[in-house]
């Protein structure tokens, strides 16, 4: 039998497709690279993903987990013909422990649905990726996603305390566990971050948190960058570590704002977005001393959100920032680099400079109080040498990052966007020793081929479609 017709007597026709015009949507992430799909597949149980994957390897196909197809990165696309095994239909949230603040959920199940399905218990998940309405929880764990509200709670890894996973065999491993601190090696952060490279992610524990019980939001503006990044290292080397810290410059600030239409400062040359959670008597405290410490940097009006429907709407101002760029270009490419919060104001000017000298349009927006940069450049694609312009000069922005003492990305993943450039951040040794332990998971380079380690050594630069020995069908 042929891969699909195999895959279609494990699974149905209904859920298998390999038709050219079905495979389209899965020819791309939200991302710029598009890639090659030889069949998908919509596995509803750890026992379906286990066997297309054994029935992929059988036929030397390469294997690419997809959640919502979210990411920026490329982590999704396959570069050469590949299986996608897509979590989506895995949407089962399985157990909420309320005493123990923890949930199993199926890796399919949408971010947002999570704290969604858990507030009536006072418990939400606390990484928010902007794009959690869309994004699943498994495609949180393979990119080890961030958010606004990661910068006091940390990123996804420090919420998952365990992980089903089915590996490149087609076996099923359970990773970590309710227990504080698991014996044995820890593989379940080893997990979190590998962008689908060492297994695929089909259910996961995470830890819920408690809804804060008062929350404090302010909306600060400024007349330069400068200003508004002082106060934001200022804010945290007094010891003030907001649960989000977000700024926009004015492109973005007008973009969303002829979106939304909710009063934005549109004169203002950056802005501040600042929550504050804790007890009340406390975020009153450290909301003074935010606004004392703005105004110190140079802050020229900050307002805080008066009810809970004022404060929705500076999140939904932040939050669909991104969308909001459809108004000013057909084609968006979104940059995720991290330098030091004191090198914030340096960089952006660098960043700049950059869009300037390719003539390319720039907004930003990012997550400020972890130096994480977004970047956005706002271009037409039909344009002609466009394209490459945009990413000429994405890659330069990478580099002044880089060379800022920071890093490739903060968020979003390597893929096949980055992998190119990692060789920025470490040495062949540390490349090596990433690429040993994807052996170990997957001696023959099955799963996500070519994807976040450069070319170069080992099987996962071989994007093998003929498993060693074997023929493919
Ligand atoms: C508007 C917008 C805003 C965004 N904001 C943020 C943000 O604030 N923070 C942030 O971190 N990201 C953000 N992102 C990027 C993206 O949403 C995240 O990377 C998200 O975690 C991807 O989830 P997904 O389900 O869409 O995964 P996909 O895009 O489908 O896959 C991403 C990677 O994970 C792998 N993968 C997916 N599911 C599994 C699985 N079950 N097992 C193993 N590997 C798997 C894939 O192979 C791929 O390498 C944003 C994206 C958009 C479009």
């Amino acid at each position: 039998m042929t891969l699909v017709e195999q895959l279609r007597s494990t699974l149905g026709s209904e859920r298998v497709h390999s038709h050219p015009l079905e495979l389209l949507i899965y020819n791309k992430d939200a991302g710029a690279t598009s890639g090659e799909v030889a069949a998908a597949v919509l596995p509803e149980t750890t026992q379906e993903v286990a066997a297309c994957v054994r029935i992929a390897r059988d036929h030397g196909m390469p294997i690419v987990a997809r959640g919502a197809g979210t990411g920026l990165a490329g982590g999704a696309v396959p570069e050469d013909p590949a299986l996608l095994i897509v979590l989506t239909r895995m949407n089962r949230i399985w157990e909420v422990d309320d005493h123990a603040r923890t949930a199993w959920v199926g890796a399919g199940v949408f971010n947002l649905d999570l704290s969604r399905a858990t507030d009536h218990l006072g418990l939400h998940y606390a990484p928010d990726p902007s794009s959690q309405a869309a994004c699943t929880i498994g495609g949180n764990v393979a990119t080890n996603a961030g958010g606004p509200h990661c910068l006091a709670e940390g990123t996804t890894v420090a919420h998952i305390l365990g992980l089903e996973m089915v590996t490149a065999e087609g076996d099923v491993l359970i990773l970590g566990g309710k227990a504080p601190d698991p014996p044995g090696l820890d593989l379940r952060a080893v997990v979190v971050g590998s962008e689908g490279t060492l297994g695929i992610v089909t259910k996961v524990l995470v830890k819920l948190t408690e809804n804060p019980p008062a929350v404090r939001t302010l909306l600060l503006t400024f007349d330069s960058i400068e200003a508004a990044a002082a106060a934001v290292s200022d804010t945290i080397a007094a010891g003030i570590v907001p649960a989000a810290l977000e700024m926009m410059d004015q492109p973005m600030v007008i973009a969303v704002e002829n979106f939304i239409k909710g009063g934005l400062p549109v004169d203002a040359v950056a802005v501040l977005l600042a929550e504050l959670v804790g007890l009340e008597s406390g975020v009153t405290a450290e909301a003074e001393i935010v606004e004392r410490i703005s105004r110190e940097a140079g802050a020229t009006s900050v307002k805080v959100a008066a009810d809970e429907a004022e404060r929705a709407l500076l999140w939904k101002a932040r939050k669909n920032a991104f969308g909001a760029v459809a108004q000013a270009a057909p084609d968006y490419y979104l940059h995720d680099t991290v330098v030091p919060r004191t090198k914030l104001a340096e960089v952006i000017s660098q960043v700049y400079a950059i869009g300037e000298r390719y003539g390319i349009k720039m907004l930003n927006v990012f997550h400020a109080g972890d130096g994480n940069l977004h970047p956005l450049v706002a271009y037409d694609s039909r344009e002609p040498g466009m394209s490459e312009r945009v990413r000429t000069a994405a890659e330069e922005m990478v580099r002044v990052s880089v060379a800022a003492g920071g890093s490739l990305t903060g968020e979003h993943g390597v893929g096949l966007e980055k992998r190119d450039l990692m060789g920025l951040v470490f040495e062949p040794v540390d490349l090596d020793a990433q690429a040993r332990l994807r052996d170990a998971f997957d001696g023959v380079g099955l799963l996500n081929p070519g994807k976040v380690l450069p070319r170069g050594a080992r099987c996962y630069d071989y994007g093998l479609n003929v498993l060693p020995g074997e023929t493919a069908s």
